[in-house]
This record gives C-alpha cells, sequence and structure tokens, in this order.
C-alpha cells in the first residue's frame, strides 16, 4: 500500500482520544468512521468534534467551509464489521486493558481489508504484544498520540518485531501528511519514548505522595513557576488516575516490580477519583479546568531531580535502541510541550552532577528505577547522547538510526538524493576546513550518477551563521585568494550537474546566505533568519553574494538588502522571491527530504541540467543566443531513452522511471 491510498479511515472507541483523532484525520480530508459500543459515546463524541471545529473557526483557524467539509466526512457507527470494511487505515484508541485491544483486533480483522493497517493509539502496550494472535501481524503498528490530539504535534510511530517497514513508513508519512511531527520509535518498548520517560516520574511523584513530602498543589505550583506548562498532578488529573495507574501496572510488570510501589494513585482510583474525567482528582475540576489552591511554591523538590530522572531514562531508551537521540529529544518537547528535552538538558550539565543526583534520589526513595544508567555510572553521557552508546552496546540488536560524524562536512546519500552538511558546531561556520570538505564532498557528488538531487543543510538546528572571520584575516592578499576560494568552492555548486536545494533553517548570514544563492532552489523555515552582516563589520560579501542575489530579486532588492545588513525571515525572504518554499521548522529536515526524493523521481536528471544552464547562462547572454541554445538542448534531448520513457509513462498514467541516458 502506498500513502496515496490511505483515504478512508476507522477510528474505534469514541472517547478522549478517539474523537480527537477522528478530527485530526477528517480535517486532513480523510474520510472517517467513528465506531464505539454505544450511540451515546458516538453522539458524545459527535457534540465534542462540532465543537472543537466551533472553536477553531471562531478563532479564524479554519473557515465555516473546511468546518461544514470536515463535518460531512465523519460517520458514526456501532457496527463494527460495516465501520472497518472499506478502511484502509483503522486506528484503535479503546481502553488502555490488553484484553479489550487483543479482542477488538480480532474483530477488526474478521471484517477488514486484508492490506489495510491497524494502528494502535496504545500509550504503553508492546505493539509486538498486540501482534500475538493476529492473522496478519505485519500489518500492526503503534500509531501514538497525545492529548488533546488536534493540538499537539507528536505521534509516535512504533514497529512491533513483526510490523513490516512498508507500514511502519506509510504511518510515518500519514502522520505527516495530517500535519504531526511524527518520530521514529525503532525497537518495540513499554511506554515507547514518551510515556517510558514520564514512567520513573509518575513514581517519584507518587513517593512524594506517599512519603508526606509534600502536598500536590505546592509540588505544581513550584513546577509551574519552572517553566513547565502544566504541574505533574494537574497533568495526571487531565490525563486519567485510571490511565495512570495502568500504566505502572505494566511497567511493574515490565520494567521493575518498583513501579508497584506507588499507592495513592490506587486508592484514588478505587474512589473513582479519575481527575478531570470525572470531575475530581487531586483537583476538582470546574468546565475543563483545575481548581489549583493557591500558594508558596514546594521547596522539598528541585527541577533537577524531574530533569536527572528524565535525562537517566532517555540515556535507558538510546542503549536500548529504542529511538535516535534526535527523535527522543522531539518526542519529549513536542509530547510533554517543553521547549527543550533531555538531549538539550544534558548538554549544559557534567556526567558527574547527573550521578551524584541519580545516586542521592535512589538512596533517598530506596529505589533502583533512578540509579544511573549504565552509560552514566561509567562516564559515559555524552557519548550516549551523541548516539555513540556505552559499553557493550555492540550486542545490542537495532542500534538506533543516529549515525555519529566528526567531519565538518559530510553527506548522507538517501536513493537518488545526497544530503550535504555543514557540520561545525552549532552555528555551522564556514571556515577553511568546512570549505575543503564542503569542496571535496561536491566533487565527490559531481561524479556520482546515481544522485540526482543534492540538498545542502546545516546538522542541527543552523544552516549557517556564516565565515568563521579570524580564519580570513592574514593580509589583503590572502583574503582575496579566501574570497576567491570560496567563489570557486560556490561555483562547484552552481554549476552541479545535479538539482541543488538549500534548506535554509536557523540561520543563513553572510557566507552562509551566499552559500545558499548558489543553489538552484531555496527553501526555508518560516522563522530564519536570512541577511548580509558584511558591512556591518567593514567587509563586503566576497562569495557571491553581491552578484547573484541581485541577478535573483534585481539591483533594488539586493542594495537594500546588502547595504541594510537587515535581517529578514524566512518568511519574508518567501514574500520576495529569495526562497520558494517554506517549511515548518520542527518539521523541515523531514518535509525537504520528501520534497527531495520526490523531485529525484519525477524529473529527467539530464533534461535537468540542461534546463538549469540555460536559465543561469541564458540569464548572461543576448536573447538571441539563449534561444538558440534551448533549441539545441532540445536537439540534444532528443533521441535519449529518458524522453521516450517521459512520454510512455504519460501516456500510461504511470510514474516515469528515469535513467539518465
Ligand atoms: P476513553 O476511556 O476516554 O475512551 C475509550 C473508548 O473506547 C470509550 O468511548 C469506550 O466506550 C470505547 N470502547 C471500549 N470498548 C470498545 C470496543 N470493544 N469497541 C469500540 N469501542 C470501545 O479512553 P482514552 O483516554 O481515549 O484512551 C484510549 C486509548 O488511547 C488508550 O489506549 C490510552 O492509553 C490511549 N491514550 C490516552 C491518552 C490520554 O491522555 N487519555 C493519550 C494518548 C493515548
Amino acid at each position: 500500500m502506498i500513502l496515496l491510498e490511505i483515504k478512508n479511515a476507522t477510528v474505534i472507541g469514541a472517547g478522549i482520544m478517539g474523537h480527537g483523532i477522528a478530527e485530526v484525520l477528517a480535517l486532513s480530508g480523510l474520510n472517517v468512521v467513528v465506531n464505539d459500543v454505544s450511540q451515546d459515546f458516538l453522539d458524545r463524541a459527535r457534540q465534542n468534534v462540532q465543537s472543537s471545529l466551533a472553536r477553531m473557526k471562531e478563532g479564524g483557524k479554519i473557515n465555516e467551509s473546511v468546518m461544514n467539509d470536515t463535518l460531512a466526512r465523519l460517520s458514526f457507527s456501532t457496527d463494527i464489521k460495516n465501520s472497518v470494511a472499506k478502511a484502509d487505515i483503522i486506528v484503535e484508541a479503546v481502553p488502555e486493558v490488553l484484553d479489550i485491544k487483543k479482542s477488538v483486533i480480532k474483530e477488526v480483522e474478521s471484517s477488514c481489508s486484508p492490506d489495510a493497517i491497524i494502528a494502535s493509539n496504545t500509550s504503553n502496550f508492546r505493539i509486538t504484544e498486540l501482534q500475538e494472535g493476529s492473522v496478519r501481524p505485519k500489518r500492526i503498528v503503534g500509531m501514538h498520540f497525545f492529548n488533546p490530539p488536534v493540538v499537539l504535534k507528536l505521534v509516535e510511530v512504533v514497529k512491533g518485531e513483526k510490523t513490516d517497514n512498508q507500514t511502519f513508513e506509510a504511518v510515518y508519512d500519514l502522520s505527516r501528511k495530517i500535519g504531526k511531527t511524527p518520530i521514529r520509535v525503532v525497537k518495540d518498548s513499554p511506554g515507547f519514548v514518551v510515556n517510558r520517560i514520564n514512567a520513573p516520574e509518575s513514581l517519584f511523584f507518587c513517593l512524594l505522595l506517599d512519603r508526606k513530602i509534600d502536598s500536590p498543589a505546592s509540588i505544581d505550583i513550584f513546577a509551574r513557576s519552572q517553566g513547565l506548562p502544566m504541574g505533574p498532578y494537574e497533568l495526571m488529573d487531565y490525563v486519567g488516575i485510571d490511565t495512570v495507574v495502568h500504566s505502572l501496572e505494566y511497567y511493574a510488570k515490565e520494567l521493575s516490580p518498583e513501579y508497584g510501589k506507588c499507592m495513592i494513585f490506587r486508592q484514588m482510583m478505587e474512589q473513582n477519583k479519575l481527575g478531570r474525567k470525572t470531575g475530581h482528582g487531586f483537583y476538582t475540576w470546574e468546565s475543563g479546568k483545575a481548581q489549583i489552591p493557591s500558594g508558596e511554591p514546594s521547596s522539598k523538590v528541585e527541577l533537577m531531580d524531574v530533569l536527572a530522572i528524565e535525562l537517566n531514562e532517555a540515556v535507558k531508551l538510546i542503549e536500548e535502541g529504542v529511538a535516535s537521540p534526535e527523535d527522543i529529544e522531539t518526542g519529549v518537547r513536542l509530547g510533554m510541550n517543553r521547549p527543550f528535552g533531555p538531549i538539550s538538558v544534558a548538554q549544559g550539565l557534567t556526567n558527574a552532577e547527573i550521578k551524584k543526583k541519580l545516586e542521592d534520589l535512589s538512596a533517598r526513595f530506596e529505589s533502583t528505577v533512578f540509579a544511573p544508567a549504565r552509560s552514566i555510572a561509567e562516564g559515559k553521557l555524552k557519548e550516549a547522547i551523541s548516539g555513540k552508546t556505552g559499553a557493550g552496546q555492540e550486542e545490542k540488536p537495532a542500534a538506533p538510526k543516529t549515525e555519529v560524524h566528526d567531519e565538518p562536512v559530510f553527506m548522507v546519500k538517501k536513493d537518488k538524493v545526497a544530503i550535504v552538511y555543514l557540520n561545525n558546531g552549532r552555528l555551522n561556520l564556514l571556515n577553511a576546513a568546512v570549505l575543503d570538505g564542503l569542496e571535496k564532498t561536491l566533487h565527490e557528488i559531481r561524479d556520482d550518477r546515481e544522485v540526482n538531487v543534492v540538498v545542502v543543510t546545516g546538522k542541527g538546528t543552523v544552516f549557517s551563521a556564516g565565515a568563521e572571520l579570524s580564519q580570513f584575516f592574514s593580509g589583503g592578499i590572502d583574503f582575496m585568494q579566501a574570497s576567491r576560494h570560496g567563489q570557486s568552492i560556490f561555483r562547484l555548486l552552481s554549476e552541479m550537474n545535479k538539482i541543488t536545494i538549500a534548506e535554509i533553517k536557523g540561520y543563513a548570514l553572510g557566507g552562509g546566505f551566499e552559500l545558499s544563492l548558489a543553489c538552484d532552489i531555496r527553501v526555508s523555515s518560516p522563522d530564519a533568519k536570512i541577511g548580509f552582516p558584511e558591512l556591518q563589520r567593514g567587509l563586503v560579501p566576497g562569495w557571491g553574494g553581491t552578484q547573484r542575489l541581485a541577478k535573483l530579486v534585481g539591483a533594488s532588492r539586493a542594495s537594500y538588502l546588502i547595504l541594510t545588513a537587515e535581517r529578514i525571515t524566512g518568511k519574508e525572504a518567501f514574500d520576495m522571491g529569495i526562497v520558494t518554499r517554506t517549511f515548518g521548522a520542527d518539521t523541515i529536515d523531514d518535509d525537504v527530504l520528501k520534497f527531495a526524493h520526490d523531485l529525484s523521481r519525477k524529473v529527467a536528471p539530464g533534461a535537468a541540467f540542461l534546463a538549469k544552464l540555460l536559465v543561469n547562462k541564458g540569464s548572461e547572454t543576448s536573447l538571441d543566443d539563449g534561444l538558440t541554445m534551448e533549441a539545441i538542448s532540445m536537439g540534444l534531448v532528443y533521441g535519449t531513452e529518458d524522453l521516450k520513457e517521459g512520454i510512455s509513462s504519460f501516456l500510461q498514467k504511470r510514474e516515469p522511471e528515469f535513467k539518465g541516458r
């Protein structure tokens, strides 16, 4: 099955998550059947979706016709057989009880198409467990949304032991298509990434209450005072105390019996104090809001306690090969709605500090759950979070996908796309080593006939903040030669025999901006900062910036940008025609890769090279010469295999398979 075929979805279970998932899917254009055991639950779900869409309309996020079309794409049924008959994907969001989930999967399998994907929104269960007893386990995958699904961007896509790659990637792509930021959980583990990192934290907050160390309100007030969007007890009320208890019971079985130590949550569940859903939990809930009494922030907990516990669990996930450090960081940031994740936290702390904090917590609560992970115990925290996991890791299967690169420029090939990464610190400054690396890499790509499209970007969150100036200030002649040297390397890019794309994120300043101008296509995140600060330093742009920018947007706009040294955003660069597409900052790496990948298959590479020469050189010649060059190019493509393939695939209504011949 390919993504384009995912048009019809069924959501089973119309509760807190189910109705939200159905809304997200229908908003993205899928036809959605919502199924539940009783009409009352379905009526409530329909009501909830209607109110949510109405709020979006009032807030100007959607207009009336989008609201009506979305509602028209939703239907509701208690008949499971009919509900799944036409589905390309079935998302189950029934309660977190293994037997219920397994029996729903069995029922679905007996009525759905053999190709249909069954995606589970389980919070914790290993997907491999849900595959047991299935007649088509390869089509079962985890698709874990976060609450509320309409707002939170994260989706954890989870591979069970028997999930096939096609299913895994189809759900990953679907998650992006519906506007989410998916992460790849490549090895099944209880709680996947976010809930697994949350697990020891829930235990910690439970033990604080069991031991009467402080009250929920003062700890929540403390957490908010530290910049967290919600306190831990308010969050547990929001999620549902029953859900928290079920999770801890599962972790007690699967991870460590110590998760069973927690008492107070179980007592609350027995008293039906489930939080928001029953109106009472740690707090009374009114109109969807927890009534938290005012008071002083707790002095009995430290932010560092929580951060160390999270980081410890993140390191265990890396050691086990569950997900890459980058995906763990994204998962925690988006799933917990935080400005940072554990990997960023680790950058500012020493191994010794974290180790000491964890040893103290472990001793204080008499729990090995908080004891330092192996890499931290062995002083190898930094290796672990950079993907170089600790000792013994070579014995582990399914290593995280992150590859470690120390070179200032490195290239990753994916099918017909080569991605060139600048890799020089956070800002990817351009110095002699980077330029040498770039030159070598571009030569290599130029000679690689398998590559059709080249993406140039920065490793991390920044394209390039410009030249490392001190490298080039050793005298006028040297300085001029450095300029010529950079120009010649950027020329390699502008004359590359492949399509080149600059993926701009974070900053593209000075030399970084000039590097992007040497590419055929510039795409950017809307918030990227782009500009020429050279004149502010007493310099002029020296790697082709004055020439290429003027050719691109005209002398007037180029002069304005260069002479004012003003920084513009990616969105403003788009409005000026410097950038031709924008992608969200959170998803730009994946989005550009997909764009480049599609492009590498869509257009004939030889014709693309000729076309870019015509555009670039044509602007430097007379119209007559340009037209002559165009006619000669037509002659050159005539008789190529790719021309025949282009025409026959068009007539046969199929995707072309170009060979570059
Ligand atoms: P919920 O109790 O609000 O909703 C579950 C719904 O499933 C109910 O409407 C129930 O009637 C229905 N149901 C039960 N048995 C069914 C069956 N056999 N066929 C069809 N429908 C059936 O639960 P929820 O909070 O929406 O959680 C659903 C799933 O999503 C769970 O696996 C949970 O762990 C997961 N999840 C929950 C959250 C959260 O914050 N609540 C977040 C992420 C994932």
